[in-house]
């Protein structure tokens, strides 16, 4: 039996790493073949993407390769970009690969499957707003972030020396959107200059970054609640943020956003960060059943609706979170959130689901399970400044908000509990301790 798991991100490549070390484990190796396929060759978990942007994390240190992960659980990597499924020949084809001379690497390639898992996420929304695409930075993968990173430090420099002369200029930086990446990003620069003035930009002041927050709602984190959202638009503000929320975007251009009254917001830097979807390409891929988002539809075992030998989790799956698909009382449906949480969640019961099949002429096999989305909260990280958010359900009984050390501690744990399911108990340690020494032998912050 082959199983095929497209990306290798937050639910794909713990996927691929649990069902790769099954098949180990029950001497199947013979008999199931686990392939990964992700269009780079390094992981690196995307909610850190935007401490990447800032330096704040170093991306060589955390990175993992795929194809030492796959050498060690027991699965085979192939490195390609997907581009189209043919469900009748069950065979998913690949672009071909190009180096960056414009040579051609690898060729059109094709890989068989019996079972085919979707995990490859979602890229940021423009919503089609003129102008966004040319002149802001994504945060969707770890080249974006970088390319940021870059810009981030060349436009401090230039500031740090233009303040010899002119002690009133500034660096402007707008971010539409304030999500959690938004609202992430946003406290994570102010940190950037504090620590960047102790390595020689001394001239830096925390009066001379300009941050725009823009948020077409009434309030930062629409998904979180209001007394959080509030909390968090408190803590930026005292930073130095501008919050600007009911402001409605609607161009990007060179010298920053124009807003829809025909006034422009002027920026050096512009980020957008204001919603996601699954990649165009994915828009009733092979003729299965696709949402406005271009999500797949998936039923609770997480199969697609028109073909039990496709699966889809994380980002790129659609699912109700009420499994009775029964509407709440506002007439909306709510799904399960495209967040880490929920790609982590979707990876453990698909793992399930998919070992039942693998198993399925044995004693052990189970018929299929459903899945519950268990909402253990959100958090928010505002950098070394604060970490805000709500716990859910189990020991709180309904939510309870949290923040400071608690909160810090409770968002680093959902990092580590993707590593536990990457390397499992004893290679999460050593990580975690090898990521305290890092911080005392390291810089602060990437300075290059
Ligand atoms: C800056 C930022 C901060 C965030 N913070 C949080 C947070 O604090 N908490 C939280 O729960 N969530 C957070 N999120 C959301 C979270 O990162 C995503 O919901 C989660 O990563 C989705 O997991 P996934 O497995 O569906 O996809 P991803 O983790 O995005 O992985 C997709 C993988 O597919 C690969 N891929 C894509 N297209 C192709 C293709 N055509 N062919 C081959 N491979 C492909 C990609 O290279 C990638 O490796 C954040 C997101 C961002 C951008």
């Amino acid at each position: 039996m082959r199983i095929v798991v497209i990306g290798g991100g937050a639910g794909g490549l713990e996927l691929a790493s649990k069902l790769g070390k099954k098949t180990n484990a029950k001497n199947l190796r013979d008999q199931v073949q686990v392939t990964l396929i992700d269009q780079n060759d390094t992981h690196l978990w995307k909610p850190l993407l935007h401490e990447v942007a800032t330096g704040a994390l170093d991306s060589g240190v955390d990175a993992v390769s795929y194809r030492a992960q796959a050498h060690n659980c027991g699965f085979d990597f192939q490195l390609g970009k997907v581009i189209n499924i043919n469900r009748d020949e069950q065979k998913i084809e690949l672009a071909p690969l190009i180096n960056s001379d414009k040579e051609v690497v690898l060729k059109t390639r094709y890989v068989q499957y019996d079972y085919v898992v979707f995990a490859l996420g979602s890229i940021t929304n423009d919503f089609n707003v003129e102008g966004i695409s040319e002149n802001c930075i994504f945060l969707d993968k770890p080249s974006q972030a970088m390319r940021f990173h870059k810009e981030l430090l060349e436009s401090l420099l230039t500031l740090d020396e233009t303040l010899k002369t002119e002690p009133d200029a500034s660096l402007t930086i707008s971010i539409v959107g304030a999500g959690a990446t938004g609202v992430e990003l946003s406290a994570e620069l102010f940190h950037a200059v504090e620590v960047l003035k102790v390595y020689g930009l001394s001239r830096l002041t925390d009066s001379h970054l300009k941050v725009n927050l823009i948020e077409a709602g009434p309030r930062i984190l629409p998904a979180l609640p209001d007394r959080i959202s509030a909390n968090a638009s408190f803590e930026l503000s005292a930073l130095g943020v501008q919050v600007m929320t009911n402001t409605r975007v609607v161009k990007g251009q060179a010298d920053g956003f124009v807003k829809d009254d025909g006034v422009l917001i002027a920026s050096d830097m512009m980020v957008w960060a204001a919603g996601v979807k699954a990649p165009d390409f994915m828009q009733n891929i092979g003729g299965l059943e696709t949402n406005r988002v271009n999500q797949l539809l998936v039923k609770p075992t997480l199969q697609t609706l028109t073909d039990d030998h496709v699966f889809a989790i994380g980002d790129c799956a659609s699912l109700p979170l009420d499994p009775n698909g029964v509407t709440p009382a506002d007439g909306r449906q709510r799904m399960v959130p495209p967040t880490a949480q929920a790609a982590h969640q979707m990876a453990s019961l698909a793992y399930k689901n998919l070992t039942s099949i693998i198993l399925s002429h044995s004693p052990e096999s189970e018929p299929l399970k459903s899945f519950k989305y268990k909402d253990y909260g959100s958090l928010v990280s505002l950098s070394h400044y604060s970490t805000v958010g709500s716990l859910m359900g189990g020991l709180t009984k309904g939510s309870m908000m949290i923040e400071g050390r608690l909160a810090r501690v409770m968002y680093v744990s959902l990092y580590r509990m993707h590593q536990l399911a990457l390397f499992g108990f004893f290679k999460m340690i050593l990580i975690t301790i090898s990521g305290h020494i890092n911080k005392v032998i390291r810089p602060r912050l990437k300075l290059h």
